[in-house]
């Protein structure tokens, strides 16, 4: 189990905004991209089934690693970055995956497609930083997109707005379990009602590291864990900036929701009363 001290290490690493060429960007054709492996995927496969076996017989045998630590040599990994918005998850998990690309891996970037703020080719945060991205309706969609043989050289996927996928959790099994890859995965743990957000804490569980961040509340200046929604919108997925969102610490939090209700019993009050008026 990793630490949470080492995933913030991790994502410190690399402050660079622009895309490494090893990152998988979703255009056409694919093997114009850079391909950083000596080996290809079924070969490495190979050369890593061998070696683990090989590996094996000697931990048996006494000698070499332990056969759990070989098991762990060739499995992927889970990191869940979670917090309010505002909080910087986005440039967190940028950050992350470009410095896995720093290292020659290659990496991929997926976002919602129900998020279009900033156009559905980029990952953008906040402040202007961005990484080329696909935008999928669901994540299963995404190895038939980038088709199996490019699918198979990708080592670390990336996912922001996590909580708008419904089959995240499936999807980060079969990834890191089954094919191996190193998955980060960004995204609101909670609603704007504080209750949990899709499926992002569902794969908890799955995680080798989780790492909750936090904003600065936007009417005291402390941390913020919390997203207060400014309008009357009651749908759970309702996307928007700081126009309809701001982060909140715990107390502005409870003061917001008293300020929305009674702006909401006023308004109902009137809206009636003008119904009345009418008839
Ligand atoms: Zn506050």
């Amino acid at each position: 189990m990793r630490s949470v001290c080492a995933m913030t290490a991790l994502l410190s690493v690399c402050s660079s905004t622009s895309l490494r060429s090893s990152a998988f960007i979703p255009r056409a054709p694919f093997l114009s991209l850079p391909f950083r492996r000596d080996l290809s995927c079924s070969k490495l496969r190979l050369a890593r089934s061998i070696s683990t076996a090989a590996a094996a017989v000697k931990a048996r045998a006494g000698g070499g690693r332990p056969l759990m630590e070989v098991r762990a040599a060739q499995s992927g990994e889970i990191h869940v970055i979670v917090g309010p918005m505002f909080a910087g998850k986005t440039t967190a998990l940028i950050r992350r995956v470009q410095a896995e690309a720093a290292t020659g891996r290659t990496v991929a970037l997926i976002k919602s497609d129900k998020d279009n703020r900033y156009g559905l080719d980029s990952a953008v945060t906040h402040d202007g930083t961005k990484m080329a991205c696909w935008a999928l309706p669901k994540l299963s969609s995404f190895q038939d997109k980038l088709g199996t043989e490019a699918y198979d050289k990708v080592d670390v996927i990336g996912i922001d707005e996590a909580q708008f996928f419904d089959d995240l959790y499936d999807f980060c099994c079969k990834a890191a379990d089954h094919d191996g890859k190193i998955v980060v995965v960004a995204g609101l743990d909670g609603d704007y009602k504080r209750n949990k957000f899709g499926s992002v804490l569902d794969i908890i569980p799955l995680a080798d590291s989780v790492t909750k961040l936090t904003a600065r509340c936007e009417l005291c200046g402390h941390r913020a864990f919390f997203t207060l929604r400014k309008t009357q919108e009651t749908r759970t997925e309702f996307i928007g900036g700081a126009d309809v969102y701001m982060p909140v610490c715990r107390q502005h939090y409870l003061d917001g929701q008293i300020v929305i209700e009674a702006t909401r019993i006023v308004m109902e009050v009137e809206r009636s009363t003008v119904t009345h008026a009418l008839k």
